[in-house]
């Protein structure tokens, strides 16, 4: 199939003009490598004008959208695809507000739309960060830690930080997660979904990393106010930024899709010629989400 490629907002409203165009666009993803029936597994289907399928032994009908991240849009997929390209496509996206506006959505579809596009942003978590890697901790909507920041207070969101380095000390991938609290329980959750065994990783002397160097490789040296992690906190510094002057607050239940979505981009940022082909991929093939399971925000 013919994907799309690139970051020009014109060539992209060219190929897609219609929410026809969008539909053929999903279901060469969807069924592009054979059709299966979702009814019965049988491969043999006939294709519809609308661009949904139906099979030949059972005569269930699938649309594209069917079992995709898009079903039920209402306010239209060609609008959706343009929601999703300023998503993937842009450094820092836009708020649920400024999209409601652009796209002529009220704030709340837009809002829950795009945390159906934070949800398929979210890591596989197969492909773990590996070779040199750095680990911190950061509070959201408070304090930097120091005096306090590694207090119990619990209306901070605490969120422990990695980042995969070049030789050359540039950030390559990275991962951002909320924990409940800086004890080494919470924070081996990380190393858990991220991190690779034979990672080499850095953190600053806090007790918390002690017990999780029995099964990681990890080195502790001084912080020495953050010199001593420079990209890592440069990074911790633009998803602060990012968050506080796009949304200015998020709440607890939501804040692990935002940085899905910060770091997704970030870790594309060496491929973002197919990155808006990447993100429909990722919405056909994410399982369902429904609603309730969105709180807004
Ligand atoms: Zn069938």
């Amino acid at each position: 199939m013919d994907i799309f490629k690139g970051q020009n907002l014109l060539e992209f409203s060219e190929r897609f003009k219609t929410n026809e165009d969008c539909k053929s666009y999903l279901s060469e993803i969807k069924w592009g490598n054979g059709f299966h029936c979702r009814k019965c597994l049988h491969r043999g289907s006939q294709k519809r004008k609308d661009f949904s399928r139906t099979c030949n032994l059972c005569s269930d009908t699938e649309s594209a959208t069917a079992g995709t991240l898009f079903h039920k849009v209402k306010f239209g997929l060609r609008k959706a695809f343009f929601i999703c390209f300023e998503m993937s496509t842009s450094t820092k996206s836009l708020s649920a507000t400024q999209m409601g506006v652009r796209y002529g959505v009220t704030e709340k579809t837009a809002r829950l739309f795009m945390h159906k596009v934070r949800e398929a942003m979210s890591s596989t978590e197969n492909n773990p960060i590996d070779g040199q890697v750095d680990i911190d901790e950061f509070v959201l909507g408070g304090r930097e830690k120091g005096k306090v920041g590694r207090s119990y207070d619990s209306r901070k969101k605490k969120t422990v930080c990695a980042v995969q380095l070049t030789d050359l000390g540039k950030v390559k991938r990275m991962y951002a997660m909320r924990i409940d609290n800086f004890s080494a329980q919470s924070l081996i959750k990380i190393f858990d979904k991220h991190i690779d065994k034979k990672a080499k990783v850095r953190t600053d002397e806090w007790k918390g990393y002690r017990p999780i160097s029995k099964q990681y490789n990890i080195t502790q040296v001084p912080s020495d106010r953050g010199g001593n992690f420079k990209a890592l906190h440069t990074m911790i510094h633009q998803i602060k930024s990012w968050i506080r002057t796009t949304y200015s607050w998020v709440s607890n239940f939501n804040v692990d899709r935002y940085y899905n979505e910060f770091c997704y981009r970030i870790n594309r940022s060496q491929t973002k010629s197919s990155i808006f082909n990447n993100i429909i991929a990722r919405m056909v093939n994410s399982d369902k989400i429904y609603q309730q399971n969105i709180i807004c925000n």
